[in-house]
């Protein structure tokens, strides 16, 4: 299980357009995710298959992470 800061990480795994399996920390700080996790980018379409570790310009800060 990795942790991914929004801060330092502007991944999939903290991005507000990333459906896949997550979840906040207890600090709200970082996100949880298994590395190799996939998941579907809902800004790029309902077929877009991303893993968390992927990045693009069209990322935006997971809003369940604090800012
Ligand atoms: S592909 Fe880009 S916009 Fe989509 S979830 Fe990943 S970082 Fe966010």
């Amino acid at each position: 299980m990795a942790k991914y800061s929004p801060n330092i990480w502007q991944n999939c795994a903290t991005c507000e357009f990333w459906v896949g399996p997550r979840r906040p920390d207890e600090s709200g700080a970082t996100a949880e995710v298994d590395e190799a996790a996939q998941g579907k980018c809902i800004l790029r379409g309902a077929h877009a298959e991303k893993y968390a570790t992927n990045t693009c310009v069209g990322w935006r800060r997971w809003t369940a992470l604090k800012a």
